[in-house]
């Protein structure tokens, strides 16, 4: 564990929780004025959901809970029955009512794929459902199944004006790729309303640290001497808890792509759940994993599958466009960072080499 410790600050109180894609050891030093950090684990989105909080108690961690079940189970969620993303997918080609929430994240989620070039691509519901990675039979499709479910993947189909949205005939929508990172984000804003001094808040392999500026003097996601956490960034070749480096980090949201995370096997090849929209195939960019830190939630989500689809060299204009930060993984354990991200990094698995 790695602590950053202040002379001045008497009581540390150390509040560590394990996440399913990150170990975060979260150091929380004298900004909690002394009351211990409060924490609660949920699941909602397909994932767990981790809370801690300082200056916060059970009211605002529910409140915060109900936001991300609220985000998951009314707005975005493709399989449950009656939210806006399932109305939508069953009602293709009509335009529909949907709540703000889902408004909000399908308006940023159209702005992002539009500046990747539309690696990132929401209207893939169809090809995800085709290979069935998510499901208990996954398989290879073939090439013209492939050809025909990216045929309805076209974006330019997808409406949204105010909280009406609509999308093309035929098509699906998925928003896997950015529905973590904005459930954090919901659930850090709940978190700074309700008045909570600072926070983790960690939804499947998403992560947002909250810290208020007036309260903790931070000034930066990186930099400055007010740095309240040390993250570790998991092993992609390891199990749940293996992590490989570790980053200090201020009020700053962090998410990681891998192809560890969701995937099958057949004659020795890895089929897993990020797919390059060009090809209609899982990615092949010769990443294991991606780290992408961010200051909102669902952009690091959203820069962490379109890194993981582009790769290391064509990833870093789109992430210096949105003033983003990662950190890449490739297959013999070379690790690049962004330039941002160099002085804040610790490698602290010998067997990874930061070039
Ligand atoms: P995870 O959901 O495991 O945290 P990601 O954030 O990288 O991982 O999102 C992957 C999910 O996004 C897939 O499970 C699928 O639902 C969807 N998806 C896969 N490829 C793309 C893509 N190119 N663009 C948009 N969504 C995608
Ligand atoms: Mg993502």
């Amino acid at each position: 564990m790695s602590k950053r410790s202040k002379p001045s600050s008497k009581s540390i109180t150390t509040f560590a929780f394990v996440a399913v894609i990150l170990l975060l050891i979260v150091i929380v030093t004298d900004i909690q004025g002394g009351k211990k950090a409060y924490g609660k684990s949920s699941s909602a989105m397909g994932a767990s959901v981790f809370l801690t909080l300082c200056g916060g108690d059970e009211k605002v961690a529910d409140a915060m809970i109900e936001a991300v079940k609220h985000l998951d189970s009314d707005c975005l969620s493709p399989t449950i029955q009656g939210s806006d993303v399932f109305n939508l997918n069953a009602n293709s080609g009509q335009p529909l009512k949907v709540n703000a929430e889902t408004a909000d994240v399908l308006k940023k989620a159209v702005e992002i794929s539009k500046k990747s070039d539309f690696t990132l691509n929401i209207a893939l519901g169809q090809l995800i459902r085709l290979w069935g990675i998510d499901g208990d039979n996954p398989r290879v499709p073939s090439a013209e199944e492939i050809e025909a479910a990216l045929n309805t993947a076209d974006m330019s189909r997808i409406f949204i004006d105010g909280n009406t949205a609509s999308i093309g005939a035929g098509q699906l929508i998925d928003l896997g790729a950015v529905g973590k990172g904005a459930a954090c984000d919901i659930a850090a804003e709940t978190a700074k309303r309700l008045g909570v001094k600072a926070a983790s808040i960690s939804v499947g392999g998403s992560v947002t640290f909250v810290g208020q500026k007036s309260v903790s003097g931070l000034k930066s996601l990186f930099g400055g001497s007010e740095l309240l956490w040390s993250v570790g960034i998991r092993d992609p070749f390891g199990s749940v808890n293996d992590t490989f480096a570790s980053v200090k980090v201020g009020p700053v949201s962090i998410s990681t792509s891998g192809n560890y995370e969701k995937y099958f096997e057949e004659n020795g090849v890895r089929y897993h759940h990020i797919f390059d929209p060009k090809t209609g195939y899982p990615s092949d960019s010769g990443l294991v994993s991606v780290t992408v830190f961010s200051d909102s939630g669902l952009l690091s989500d959203a820069l962490s599958t379109v890194a993981f689809v582009l790769g290391y060299e064509k990833s870093l204009p789109i992430l210096k466009e949105y003033s983003a930060e990662a950190v890449f993984v490739f297959p013999d354990k070379t690790v690049r960072v962004t330039d941002g991200i160099k002085e804040s990094i610790t490698i602290t698995d010998s067997e990874f080499t930061l070039i």
